[in-house]
């Protein structure tokens, strides 16, 4: 038998994919004609792997966080769809899921772009979905949540503008042939989000000594961990040092 479907038994049923922010807004604009609704997913990416970027750990990482959403999305639809509403996954561009998201009031846009959320500053991954279902929409006020601290623009190796543009997208493939994209550096520097209060970290002076390292991580034990982490699956910083691209030639993965 049909239900009507509250804002509840959705971020219920993405929770169980711990899926931590659902947020709904106007399917306006979707090109959809049926669609009343569109919701948005964010679920966190850790920010001790975050920290470890580029790894292969990130890597995998953003893999199963990305599965998570896909899965949590089917699952949203498929039960929209068995209470009588029609349902289907959204397709957006990385810009327009963050202004979705926006609008959905699940935070704001930092200073490179990227969205930043209360709980977990930019160390997200979104996905949405279109549903026929109408929700009533956030009415929380808009909240700034960039600092303004420019963090993410100096941390950035690839001296890329925005988060996700050509800039940032090209040194993204270039780290994927070492099999340690995502690069995160801009995620892990920003002072936004709960999640720094959990685990304590506002060292923000350890990422940047250890990117002005002229060469590869000269061992700091400081560092121990992250080089550790570095040590398995990936090439260690080829992207960012041309001696190191030579070094490689001769290996085998
Ligand atoms: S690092 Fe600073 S400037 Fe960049 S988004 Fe975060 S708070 Fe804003
Ligand atoms: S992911 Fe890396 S390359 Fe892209 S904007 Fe952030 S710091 Fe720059």
């Amino acid at each position: 038998m049909y239900r009507q479907m509250t804002k509840l038994d959705i971020a219920d049923k993405a929770s169980q994919f711990g899926i931590g922010l659902v947020g709904f807004t106007s399917a306006g604009g979707s090109g959809s004609e049926w669609a009343r609704t569109t919701v948005i997913l964010a679920a966190q990416l850790m920010l001790p792997i975050v920290e470890t970027c580029p790894s292969i750990w990130g890597l995998e990482h953003e893999k199963t966080v990305k599965i998570l959403l896909s899965k949590a999305v089917n699952r949203v639809c498929a039960m929209l769809n068995a209470n009588g509403y029609k349902a289907e996954r959204a397709v957006m561009n990385a810009d327009e899921l963050a202004d979705a998201a926006s609008r959905a009031k699940l935070g704001s846009r930092g200073k490179n772009g990227r969205i930043l959320t209360k709980k977990y500053g930019p160390r997200v991954l979104m996905d949405s979905l279109l549903s026929a279902a109408e929700f009533s929409y956030d009415d929380r006020e808009d909240e700034e949540l960039c600092l303004g601290c420019s963090n993410c623009l100096n941390a950035c190796p690839a001296a890329a503008g925005k988060y996700e543009d050509s800039t940032c997208a090209a040194y993204g493939e270039t780290l994927a042939k070492d099999f340690k994209n995502p690069c995160g550096k801009c995620l892990r520097v920003c002072p936004v989000g709960e999640d720094r209060f959990l685990y304590d970290s506002f060292n923000f002076q350890k990422y940047f000594d250890e990117d002005n390292f002229p060469v590869r991580n000269p061992g700091a034990k400081i560092y121990g961990p992250w080089a550790h982490v570095r040590n398995y699956g990936s090439y260690p910083h080829a992207a960012i040092s041309p001696e190191f691209e030579r070094e490689k030639e001769g290996r085998l993965i």
